[in-house]
């Protein structure tokens, strides 16, 4: 691939993924004072910090750029047209979020109904991950599909409470509430779990019968996915709050759906750009040819210029794959092979024979070494 791999804005500034609006504005402050140019003059290293914390800050505190970078990462924020960390990349970056729509508003309705369950500790969801391979040609147009995954989400009996009654848990009588049980070991005290509560502080004495008080079942389910036009290979798309449920109504976890794309038996990608090989002959090479290939997206015409030697690569712009931002396409890039006859009929012989003699003829009163000729064949 030829990006170069860039570091995480999270990671960049110091936060984790859920960080507040509140809290990257004081990690970018921090760093801004830390690494801004007037303190270190002449430091290098600090003033490629300095931009890296601006362009993750740029990024990170607008919400629709943020959403873009936690799906598709540096992909969904920077075409690769952009310019440096101030060169105006960002201007007008997607709004991924438009694309998506309200997917999962409309499938699974509200949600969040078995929040805020009182005074118990709140246990977010785990994140999930579904890996989904689709086809070259998916990841280049853009593909709708379902996956099949299984997530704990509230029990619907009990409301998310984990008792048949609907009460809840009650604090728990071992520890008080405290989750842990501190007792005297010579001059130290010492906590240990609770182990009537396991540690959460409370407990359901008459526990759900579907759930047995956990609070979540396990559902099996459907998830129509989008993959956009453009993405690429590792990509991964993140659903908020769809993941499994918390415990005890707490917050969801995220979703995370991680593309592999199959290869193709004749092109090949790189970044946006196609790559494939095609087949001339000698005499199209020599005399140059206007020639059409079936490219991924239909067919395109391919002007071979005259004495073009083997392996030459040719590009036709815009025939590539689609910028994951929307704005335009990368190229395609032919490489073009001469192909040497394994058959020559008797005339075809003759003539071959012909062309060989007459270049020969002249050849001869330059006499140019092996060496000027390898030279000739690169220029
Ligand atoms: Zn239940
Ligand atoms: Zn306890």
């Amino acid at each position: 691939m030829a990006t170069v791999a860039k570091a995480d804005y999270y990671e960049v500034l110091g936060v984790s993924r859920e960080a507040t609006e509140q809290e990257l504005k004081s990690a970018y402050r921090k760093q801004a004072l830390k690494y801004h140019p007037d303190r270190n003059p002449g430091d290098h290293a600090a003033e490629e910090k300095f931009k890296e914390a601006s362009e993750a800050y740029q990024v990170l505190c607008d919400a629709d750029k943020r959403a873009a970078y936690d799906r598709y990462g540096h992909a969904g924020v920077n075409g690769p047209a952009a310019g440096g960390p101030f060169g105006g990349g960002f201007s007008g970056a997607v709004d991924l979020g438009d694309i998506f729509g309200d997917l999962f508003g409309e499938m699974f309705g509200g949600g969040g109904q078995a929040r805020g369950n009182g005074r118990t500790r709140v246990h977010r969801g785990d994140d999930l991950r579904v890996d989904l391979t689709i086809n070259f040609e998916d990841a280049i147009f853009g593909h709708e599909t379902e996956v099949r995954l299984r997530r704990l989400e509230a029990c619907e009996t009990c409301h998310g409470s984990g008792s048949a009654s609907g009460r809840g848990p009650v604090t728990c009588q071992q520890c008080q509430g405290r989750g842990q049980i501190r007792y005297q070991q010579g001059f130290f005290s010492v906590a240990r779990t609770c182990s009537a509560c396991g540690g959460a502080g409370s407990v359901v004495v008459d526990p759900c019968t579907t759930c047995r008080g956990e609070t979540r079942v396990s559902r099996e389910l459907k998830l129509n996915v989008k993959v956009p036009k453009g993405v690429e290979d590792g990509t991964r798309i993140r659903y908020s709050e769809e993941g499994d449920a918390g415990r005890s109504g707490g917050p969801k976890g995220d979703l995370y759906v991680v593309l592999s794309i199959r290869a193709h038996d004749v092109f090949e990608r790189e970044g946006n750009d196609l790559k494939c090989v095609v087949p001339i002959s000698f005499p199209q090479a020599a005399l140059g040819a206007d020639i059409e290939i079936d490219g991924i997206d239909g067919p395109v015409s391919l002007k071979v210029p005259e004495g073009t030697q083997s392996s030459r690569e040719l590009r036709v712009r815009g025939r590539g794959v689609p910028m994951l931002n929307g704005k335009g396409n990368g190229d395609l890039l032919i490489t073009v092979v001469v192909q040497v006859p394994k058959k020559l009929s008797k005339v075809q012989r003759e003539l071959m024979r012909q062309l060989e003699d007459s270049l020969k003829v002249e050849n001869k009163p330059a006499a140019p070494s092996f060496m000027d000729k390898m030279k000739d064949l690169f220029s």
